[in-house]
């Protein structure tokens, strides 16, 4: 008969998949708040989310979820208030009141085999051959930053871009891409979240494309002055959302085989910052893009 976990045992569990050693020095990942060291303290849903958010924090009350997972830490830096007039300590007083501990797995989870970028992969339906930035204490060669993925079949830029913008979630920003968009794509590398620091390693790895999230205008403009490399870049919401359901499965996964009575749950709640988009309008006084033209002005053509 399935029994209810105990809050101990399924942090223990979740750590043995993102070892908390393996995170970053900068980062701050394991548990946030929570009687986390209570035997007593039972646990029979578990939600998945990206953001730590008031919104976030709210959904895992209204479900009854004793335990929110988070990708991305509540608090990075050291702080001296958890007061509930900061927005970061009404999320511990409504997560505490409530009875939810908080777990932040990042770059933690971004390594792992499966990470967030494998989740990522999944989420585009391209094949991954390995990481990007292999983790050298990882003997199997299967962990480490990014993965190198390939293709079914090539896609031009255009609908490559496409079919990103189809797959993962709806966001404000949409997909952007840089390139000739009739140039075949065979591999892609991809890494959820920011992205634009491993260019090196892209540049290295030979990949058609590169999809990643926050792309700034001076590391994408240099790759782009380098190499022919495509880019795609993504809401940094939209890329690591994925991996809350590849997680969520893992946890699934581990129930069964534990005899756990326990329900997970993905949050849907887009807590991507940008919630509006406005597509470029061209006037006569601003400079227009020379790849996508708006207007042919083509002497003495009809309008
Ligand atoms: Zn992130």
């Amino acid at each position: 008969m399935p029994a209810q976990p105990s809050l101990p045992d399924v942090i223990a569990a979740l750590d043995a998949l993102w070892p908390r050693e393996r995170a970053e020095q900068w980062d701050a990942v394991g548990a946030v708040c929570g009687d986390v060291a209570n035997p007593e303290a039972r646990v029979t849903r578990v939600l998945f989310a990206v953001d730590p958010v008031q919104e976030i924090a709210d959904e895992a009350v209204r479900l009854g979820a004793e335990l929110l997972v988070t990708h991305h830490p509540l608090y990075l830096r050291g702080t001296t208030t958890v007061a509930a007039d900061t927005f970061k300590g009404r999320v511990v007083h409504t997560l505490v009141k409530n009875g939810v501990a908080l777990l932040a797995a990042h770059t933690n989870a971004d390594t792992a085999d499966p990470g967030v970028s494998d989740a990522l992969a999944g989420a585009l339906g391209v094949r991954v051959v390995g990481p990007l930035v292999p983790d050298t204490t990882d003997p199997a060669g299967r962990r480490g930053l990014g993965r190198i993925c390939e293709l079914d079949r090539p896609l031009p830029l255009a609908e490559f871009a496409e079919l990103a913008a189809a797959r993962l979630p709806v966001t404000a920003q949409g997909i952007r891409a840089a390139g000739d968009r009739d140039r075949l794509i065979r591999t892609v590398a991809v890494c959820g979240g920011s992205g634009d620091g491993l260019f090196d390693a892209v540049r290295a790895a030979g990949v058609d494309a590169y999809l990643t999230a926050d792309l700034r205008h001076h590391p994408a403009s240099e790759a782009r002055e380098h190499s022919p490399l495509a880019l795609v870049d993504a809401a940094h919401f939209a890329t690591e959302w994925p991996w809350c359901e590849q997680a969520a499965a893992q946890l699934d996964a581990l129930a069964d085989r534990k005899g756990w009575d326990l329900r997970t749950y993905v949050s849907r709640t887009v807590t991507d910052p940008w919630t509006a988009h406005a597509a470029s309008v061209a006037s006569p006084t601003s400079p227009a893009s020379s790849t996508s033209p708006v207007h042919d002005h083509t002497p003495g053509a009809p309008n």
